[in-house]
């Protein structure tokens, strides 16, 4: 049996990862090493000569991410920024242009403008659920569309083979972030997108207890270059944030399920309170993308936004009341969160195109038992 032909979870508890073959450990050793012996002058003993070009915790990792999203070439960074910052100097010059999410994770977006702005790459904000915008933004130096589905914190959906066609008819790449489905509920490489990014940070890790950040593709040369960048840059995974990853990739499946069942069961007691005004969770058939997240992903996933109908004081009494929703950054963790992104995760986007509803909230349902979580929303909405 070849590994293309296992399912996923089989793949996420095996793939990169034979038993140690100097002791038979079953789960692979974190490495904590930054040399290799070398037999000879010149002469690698296991293909290994220096931590920061490779060590065999992160390429077990690798090797494991690239099978889950059925790419080639998995690469496994510091952070997920530190995966983005990467890919951009890995295909990008000085003069071209990038088009990315107008609801972009806040971090990426201030790297395109703080960070990469100030070495002459400019990018072009557009609303990614809708083609016809996005082929708008593109002019003859867009290198890259950058797409996030779903969206962060509004829950947008991409069309990734749509895009994909439409990139590759100007030239560019589709990249997708593919953190917000994780690659059980969604897999862009295969609709036809060139790079997969992750932060490992969220549903991948899973425990709130590392950060990390991840390439995938498929295309041989691209991955020649991605190498020789992470080698270059440096911003790689060490050992032990690898081996936590690659721990918590394991359960990756049924985590997502619990997931995804919670989060259905909190969207629907969403639908009977009259303080909301809109819920936001690609399931409901309402949702504008719904069509097409039916057909991308397996299911919609833990992250459910909400706008409260008061206002944005409303929005941030929900967040601050919350006990068992611990008020909190991030997501995809075991645990669930509560938070505000107009005054959190996305408080770097303030007066920019890419600011957020005051009004909004956003959830990352846990894998608690739903019926305290529900509680524990009931109390912070006042009974
Ligand atoms: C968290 C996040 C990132 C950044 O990842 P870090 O690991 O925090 O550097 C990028 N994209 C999305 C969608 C995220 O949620």
């Amino acid at each position: 049996m070849t590994a293309d032909s296992q399912g996923f979870s089989t793949r996420a508890i095996h793939a990169g990862q034979p038993a140690d073959p100097t002791t038979g450990a079953v789960v692979t050793p974190i490495y904590a090493t930054s040399t290799y012996l070398q037999d000879g002058v010149g002469r690698m003993r296991g293909g290994y000569e220096y931590s920061r070009t490779k060590n065999p915790t992160r390429r077990a990792l690798e090797e494991c991410l690239a099978a889950l999203e059925e790419g080639r070439h998995g690469f496994a960074f510091a952070s997920g920024l530190a995966a983005e910052d990467t890919l951009l100097r890995a295909v990008c010059a000085p003069g071209d242009h990038v088009v990315i999410p107008d609801d972009a994770y806040g971090g990426t977006f201030r790297l395109f403008d703080k960070v990469a702005s100030r070495w002459g790459l400019d990018y072009t904000p557009a609303k990614i659920s809708d083609v016809a915008a996005v082929r708008a933004a593109v002019t003859p130096r867009t290198r890259i569309v950058w797409v996030e589905t779903p969206t962060n914190p509004l829950l947008g959906i991409a069309d990734i083979a749509a895009l994909a066609q439409l990139a590759h008819d100007a030239g560019a790449l589709l990249v997708v972030d593919n953190t917000f489905a994780s690659p059980y509920l969604q897999q862009p490489l295969v609709l036809g997108a060139d790079v997969v990014v992750h932060s490992t940070t969220k549903y991948l890790g899973g425990h709130s207890d590392v950060v990390g950040g991840a390439l995938v593709v498929d295309d041989d040369s691209l991955a020649d270059e991605l190498a020789f960048h992470s080698n270059s840059m440096g911003a790689i995974s060490g050992p032990f944030d690898a081996w936590l990853t690659l721990r918590g990739a394991k359960t990756l499946a049924v985590r997502m399920e619990r997931h995804c069942d919670n989060a259905e069961r909190i969207v629907e007691w969403l639908g009977g309170r009259d303080e909301i005004s809109h819920i936001l969770y690609p399931g409901l058939e309402t949702h504008s993308g719904h069509e097409v997240a039916a057909k991308q992903m397996r299911r919609f996933g833990g992250m459910v936004s909400f706008r409260m109908r008061a206002g944005e004081e409303a929005a941030v009494a929900v967040c601050d009341r919350a006990e068992l929703f611990t008020l909190g950054e991030s997501l995809g963790g075991v645990e669930s969160l509560i938070e505000h992104p107009g005054r959190m995760t996305h408080a770097s986007a303030a007066g920019s195109p890419l600011e957020v509803p005051g009004d909004l909230v956003r959830l990352s349902v846990g894998i608690e038992d739903v019926e305290d979580l529900i509680a524990d929303l009931a109390r912070a909405f006042g009974g």
